[in-house]
Parts: C-alpha cells; structure tokens; sequence
C-alpha cells in the first residue's frame, strides 16, 4: 500500500524541475511564538539561491516576527527539494496551518508546526535535517545527479 503523500511525491518527481529551478540552499527556521500549542514550534522551511539575502529578506518582510535560523542544505534542485520536504513533513508535523501572517498580511503556506520531545527541542532541527537531506537524496537519485 503505497502512502497518499509517497504517490503525491512520485508526481511531483515525474513533473521534474520547472525552468526557475538549479541549484540553492533549502533551509529551515523556527518562528519563536509560532504556535500556541505546548510542547510544539512552529517552523518554516523554503528555498533559495542566496541565503544571506533570503535571511534578510524575512526579517524585512515579517517585521516583528522572530526567526531562529536552523539549518541550509545545499541542492542541485532546490525548489523541488524544498516540495518535496513540504510533503514529507506533513507526515510528521502536528499541523500545516495557513494561516494570514500578522506581519506581511500573506498566507504563509510553508509553515509546519512539529512535536518537541526533549527540552531542548533537539528533535525539531534533527528531524527537518533528516527530511531535508531525504528529499534530496529522493531529488538527486531520481534525476541521476
Ligand atoms: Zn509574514
């Protein structure tokens, strides 16, 4: 029995990279008072060719909202990466919630709230590093790169 989100995978493989995307970093940040739910944090995780700038970029954009940056993982494909993670993390996140962000007025539909396990929430960044880096051994191995 094949998994809802494994068959939505094997699509958005099969569709292959749209002509924006090459290679990037797909990285992740907590968004501190994300959730109110407890023992869980709100995450974000999205894709860029420049970190530095994308960092700035957020900062600027939801004026406000504090981010702790966790990881970048560099990807040939970095966008379908980044879908690819999208996917795999709504099977271990609490919730993907859309929500209008009170800063920026957009819907942010990137966000994922996770479990915390350990006081440190060391599981948070270890799990997104885990799907990240699964999602682009699944992007790499598909297109032989
Ligand atoms: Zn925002």
């Amino acid at each position: 029995m094949v998994s809802k989100n494994e068959v939505r995978i094997e699509e958005l493989l099969s569709r292959g990279p749209d002509i924006t995307d090459g290679p990037g970093i797909v990285y992740a940040f907590v968004i501190v008072g994300g959730t109110s739910r407890d023992n869980a944090l709100m995450v974000k995780v999205g894709a860029t060719k420049d970190w530095k700038r994308r960092m700035r970029e957020w900062k600027n954009q939801c004026k406000g909202e504090e981010h702790v940056w966790l990881v970048g993982i560099e990807s040939k494909y970095r966008f379908l990466t980044e879908s690819c993670a999208h996917i795999m993390l709504e099977n271990r996140a609490l919730e993907r919630p859309v929500v209008t962000c009170e800063y920026c007025g957009r819907k942010h539909m990137e966000k994922f709230v996770m479990k915390v396990k350990d006081r440190f929430a060391s599981n948070v960044e270890r799990e997104l590093i885990q799907v990240i880096e699964e999602a682009k051994r699944r992007v790499n191995t598909y297109f032989g790169v």
